[in-house]
């Protein structure tokens, strides 16, 4: 009898399962993605409803495992440098700041993708705290970039104002995505698109512009290969491809109504952007046990400082938006009850 409970309580809560879905044409524009055309949960429903889909089949089932799987792949990859640092100690701080930004933007993403459904103001919100943990990665990734990795001469010439700057492009670019989220409606114009690229997008592109120079000297010292520069290179491939589903669509727009559970672009952006991350451990651990920038380990007190900085900034981004999406979410209504 207990067995019988058991097994009952396993296929009702634990075990996956079909769930009851909808198709795209049932839900608000808001919650429609372009190409899914079925398997959207029902929407307006309570935060229990939207736990227990974690375990159940629909649209955003791979969506909210990817980042899931991801977050527990980065911890153990984390925990697994921080008890056995193959690299210098002095860079644990480093490790620590990547560490906490890449567990930001997988604990973010999955929130965003559980619990979007609920109501458009939790829609904007859930996407504001996704967007602060991607930038919070970025800011994550901006600080290895410079310990570790970056090209001397940069360096020596950036080294004040580095931390600075980038807690504030970090904050700039949670703050710009917000902006485009609530700017335009459903479908989004490709603008919305170019607010999120631009944001992140110059961020990383400074990023690795700290790196190329070294390529470049590798490339003409006869004593260097350039496979030694392999752990960045597989790290931009992963980012290459991440962009290329993220702004692509594809190949969801080409195979409507065939990827709506397995094999979305959204679900091949969030497996190349975990892996990207998981390679970046490797950089750190790399760049700082061959000295490929000065050795001179970061001071922790400052890295402690910008973060707390950053996070700061997106706390009081999301806040003060509230009005606006509360008036965003007031038009999209007036507009659906006029259609
Ligand atoms: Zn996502």
């Amino acid at each position: 009898m207990e067995g019988n409970k058991l097994l009952c309580f396993l296929r009702r809560h634990v075990l996956p399962r079909a769930q009851t879905t909808i198709s795209s044409n049932q839900v608000i524009v808001l919650y429609r993605e372009p190409g899914i055309l079925t398997g959207y949960r029902l929407p307006g429903q309570s935060f229990r409803y939207y736990l227990a889909s974690v375990f159940q089949i629909h649209n955003e089932t791979v969506n909210i495992w990817t980042h899931f799987v991801g977050f527990f792949l980065v911890l153990y990859r984390w925990l697994t440098f921080l008890y056995d640092p193959p690299f210098d100690t002095r860079f644990l701080p480093v490790l620590n700041v990547f560490g906490f930004g890449s567990l930001c933007y997988t604990l973010g993403s999955t929130t965003a993708h559980t619990f979007h459904s609920k109501s458009p103001v939790i829609h904007y919100l859930c996407f504001q705290i996704d967007y602060a943990g991607n930038a919070c990665y970025s800011l994550g990734f901006s600080i290895y970039m410079f310990y570790t990795s970056c090209h001397i001469p940069f360096f020596d010439i950036l080294n004040r104002s580095y931390l600075p700057f980038m807690v504030m492009l970090s904050a700039i670019s949670c703050l710009c995505c917000s902006i485009a989220k609530i700017k335009y409606a459903r479908p989004y114009p490709f603008r919305r698109k170019i607010w999120n690229l631009l944001s992140f997008g110059t961020q990383t592109v400074l990023m690795f512009s700290l790196v190329v120079p070294r390529y470049l000297s590798c490339y003409y010292d006869p004593l260097c290969q350039l496979t030694s520069m392999n752990h960045h290179t597989y790290v931009v491939i992963f980012v290459l491809l991440s962009v290329f589903f993220y702004s692509s669509r594809l190949p969801d727009k080409l195979l409507l109504g065939k990827v709506d559970i397995v094999g979305q672009s959204h679900q091949l952006f969030h497996v190349s952007s975990v892996m990207g991350t998981l390679l970046q451990f490797d950089c750190i651990a790399w760049d700082s046990n061959h000295h490929a920038t000065i050795n001179m380990a970061p001071d922790p007190r400052s890295l402690l400082v910008a973060m707390i900085s950053y996070l700061t900034l997106v706390f009081y981004i999301i806040c003060s938006f509230r009005p606006f999406i509360l008036k965003r979410v007031e038009i999209d209504l007036k507009s659906t009850k006029e259609h």
